[in-house]
């Protein structure tokens, strides 16, 4: 089995609706056309296209959000996802999604949560073992052996519940809360994502703060598109972990650098959206040869059509080495970093 297979890797930046499989997608499109709801034909064309700029990318997960959002496809959807990472030994997924209300569905944003975690329950092939990890600091359990002499793959799954860009304080707040009350079936933390041209820092720090003082770990989304003063912010923020970290000024890099703030690195997705122009002048190379802590992640393996053993790929040839053989440090460096007691 070729290396970035058979290593057990970890993914920390994985959106659930971001990862699921177009066969999945192309069977519920089906579904819904034949009901009248959508037409399929409009919609096929769009689901298996492979280059997709940072707009279309963000028309397309409403569209993906139409196919799935039902209690029963979110935990089809789940377990199916799960699986895929646990096939290419993924050993500890970290896995967000945005708790979603669908009146019409009679889903609130708990029960589309609770929908979730049934779906982490209901893996058959492979061994689920739900943590929270990072705010007990007990993620190193990761590499432990499976007990029982049990020869069944193991893999470990957090959440992290997301706040989009186009909620409200109050509904970013609420999310905080649920992440709070949930803590203990496997709810990580908090996320900060959606469409990065919408919406203001603002609108979020209040629910952002509240789960910090209530000690809930926190990622961001940070430089996907050119806007310094909420770089700025979110730095100055300390949040755990930041994910993209793309378009920085000199000044946001040297603080990035000096802080050791976790950068969750997205390589398909940072090229395919146009966000960094090519794989050989993304800032990958210039934190790994920092020894800033990095973790190599897909983003979305559905959307960009990648895989965490892809992502590892393309990093090994395009730094090539000395990059090369330290890829298998880069995947546990942030564990150990971020978990000593
Ligand atoms: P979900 O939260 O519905 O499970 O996953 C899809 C959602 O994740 C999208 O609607 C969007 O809010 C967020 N997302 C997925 N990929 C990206 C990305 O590359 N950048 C940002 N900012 N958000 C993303």
């Amino acid at each position: 089995m070729e290396w970035c297979v058979s290593m057990p890797k970890v993914e920390l930046h994985a959106h659930l609706n971001g990862s699921v499989r177009d066969s999945t997608l192309l069977e519920l499109a089906r579904d819904l056309g034949e009901k009248g709801i959508i037409e399929f034909a409009d919609v096929e064309h769009v689901i298996l296209k492979n280059d997709r700029s940072l707009v279309e990318v963000f028309k397309l997960f409403d569209l993906i959000h139409i196919l799935t959002t039902d209690h029963s496809t979110v935990t089809r959807i789940t377990r199916e996802v799960v699986e895929d990472f646990a096939a290419e030994n993924v050993v500890y997924l970290e896995l967000r999604t945005t708790p979603k209300r669908n009146e019409l569905k009679g889903m609130s944003k708990r029960s589309y949560v609770d929908a979730v975690l049934l779906g982490l329950r209901s893996v058959e092939h492979v061994d689920v073992v739900l943590t929270n990890a990072f705010s007990n600091g007990k993620i190193s359990a990761v590499s432990s052996p499976a007990k029982n002499g049990s020869t069944r793959k193991r893999i470990y799954v957090g959440l992290l519940l997301s706040i989009d860009r186009r909620e409200t304080t109050a509904s970013a707040m609420e999310t905080v809360k649920l992440a709070l009350e949930m803590r203990e079936l496997g709810i990580v933390g908090i996320d900060l994502s959606g469409d990065p041209r919408l919406g203001n820092w603002s609108t979020f720090l209040p629910a952002l703060e509240f789960a910090r003082e209530q000690g809930q770990f926190i990622t961001l989304h940070c430089g996907e598109v050119y806007n310094p003063d909420e770089v700025r912010a979110m730095l100055d923020f300390s949040p755990h972990r930041i994910g993209h970290a793309c378009l920085f000024e000199d000044d946001a890099w040297t603080k990035l650098k000096s802080s050791k703030i976790p950068v969750e690195i997205c390589l398909t997705s940072n090229v395919r959206t146009e966000t960094i122009t090519s794989y050989d002048v993304h800032h990958f190379a210039d934190l790994h040869e920092a020894k800033h802590p990095i973790v190599v992640c897909t983003d979305d393996s559905g959307v960009f059509s990648t895989s965490l053993s892809d992502e590892y790929r393309l990093a090994a040839s395009t730094f090539g080495h000395p990059h090369a053989p330290k890829l298998k440090e880069i995947t546990f460096f942030y564990i150990t970093d971020c978990n000593a007691e």
